[in-house]
């Protein structure tokens, strides 16, 4: 493969609303990815969080594979099996009711928004139907997510937004009650921010919010698709706060590598959407459910995630003794990196590139989303490279 050909070929065809790195990917094993010229890569992004098993691991491309040779589609208008036990078995292990699949995270969230004005609509009548988000917060890139993410560089440009959307600072539950009414029906929030910069909600604002909510009975939905399915180390990142929401999203990770979204309901929620108040052609497609379980199957493994706490406090560890490093922040292996002041995140993870680990920004930190499989020398061997690139810089390089 010749990766100047595919760079160029896609600077000229592929519409240009991301900002790419000049590496091409060819291939990936574990936790390492190959570029066109064999060049070995320690990837502690999971593409944003969603390889969560690494590159192709044996077990879930045998689950794939197999899926895939025996039905690779249906509508939903017939039954089929993954579907159904992929559902069973997200109820189960989060203590939900049901679950509506679809593609994308912004797609969850679509249908999360849809399932709790539903739900305020048909026991309140019309106009209960504003959601509360948080500022700095992100729900996705269609028109009713973008205006539910609480972030005004993503908003230019692209009004008029939907209506029924409203505010407050993270952490500000004076200014949640203030922005409370009549025509509130949920708070949707993440409870680490992702795309926000991997900042943690504060527990003592979590548990006010959450209490005033079941007051009123106003829907939680939890966006928990960046912070789901085993990424802070528990399946969903409300059980570090000791509650189970009304709605929850999952998405990125849930797949390990194909799109899938996913909204959990309680049956409270879930009852009143009933037959043609929601659907999509790809939810649920048993390809993809037959991937996802495989994943489960990962997660739901005693040993596999305690694997995932003690490389998270290994990790975290490791990066609050690099130097330059201020904070680290998130949760598990949702790992944000504040640099000191005048030490760009955007050239440090570029150099990280150069000397062959890969990791993420967030806003003005450094980002990692590591898979889930990660051992401890795959830790010691990223806080090496990161050590190097850290020890070596000077500040000027920055600046000038
Ligand atoms: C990535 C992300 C989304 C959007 O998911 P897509 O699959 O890109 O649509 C929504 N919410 C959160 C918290 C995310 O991190």
């Amino acid at each position: 493969m010749n990766g100047e050909k595919v760079i160029k070929r896609d600077d000229k065809y592929v519409a240009h609303t991301y900002g790419r790195s000049p590496l091409v990917l060819e291939k990936g094993r574990g936790m390492i990815a190959l570029d066109p010229q064999g060049k070995e890569y320690l990837d502690f992004t999971s593409g944003i969080g969603v390889t969560s098993l690494g590159y192709c691991h044996p077990d879930w491309v045998a689950a794939v594979e197999k899926q895939l040779e025996t039905l690779p589609h249906t509508s939903n208008l017939y039954y089929t099996a993954p579907c159904g036990k992929l559902a069973k078995r997200l109820c189960k292990i989060t203590g939900m009711d049901k679950v509506f699949f679809g593609n994308s995270g912004a797609e969850a969230n679509e249908g999360a928004i849809k399932a709790a004005r539903k739900y305020s609509v048909d026991k309140y009548g019309p106009g209960r139907s504003t959601i509360i988000t948080l500022e700095n917060s992100f729900h996705g890139r269609t028109l009713a997510t973008l205006t539910a993410t609480g972030q005004e560089v993503f908003h230019q440009d692209f009004g008029p937004f939907n209506q029924g959307f409203r505010y407050v600072p993270a952490g500000n539950f004076a200014a949640l009650k203030e922005a409370m009414d009549e025509t509130v029906c949920a708070v949707m929030f993440e409870c680490v921010q992702g795309e926000g910069g991997v900042m943690a909600l504060d527990p003592a604002f979590v548990h006010n919010m959450v209490n005033y909510c079941r007051q009123q009975d106003v829907l939680l939905i939890a966006d928990e698709v960046q912070t789901g399915a085993g990424r802070t180390g528990t399946f969903l990142a409300c059980e570090h706060y000791g509650f189970t929401p009304d709605i929850a999203t999952l998405a990125k990770g849930l797949g390990g590598g194909l799109p899938i979204g996913a909204v959990l309901m309680t049956e409270s929620v879930a009852q009143h959407m009933g037959p043609g108040s929601h659907g999509s052609t790809f939810g649920g497609n048993p390809v993809v459910c037959a991937g996802a379980l495989a994943v489960l199957d990962k997660l739901e493994d005693h040993e596999f995630m305690l694997n995932v706490a003690d490389r998270a406090a290994q990790l975290r560890a490791g990066l609050a003794q690099l130097p330059h490093v201020t904070q680290v922040s998130g949760l598990g292996l949702m790992v944000g990196i504040q640099l000191e002041e005048g030490i760009s995140a955007a050239e440090v993870r570029a150099a990280c590139q150069e000397q062959g680990l890969l990791v993420l920004t967030a806003k003005t930190r450094l980002r990692m989303l590591p898979p889930l499989i990660l051992t401890r020398l795959d830790v010691e061997r990223a806080l090496e490279i990161l050590g190097n690139v850290l020890t070596n810089w000077k500040k000027e390089e920055t600046e000038g």
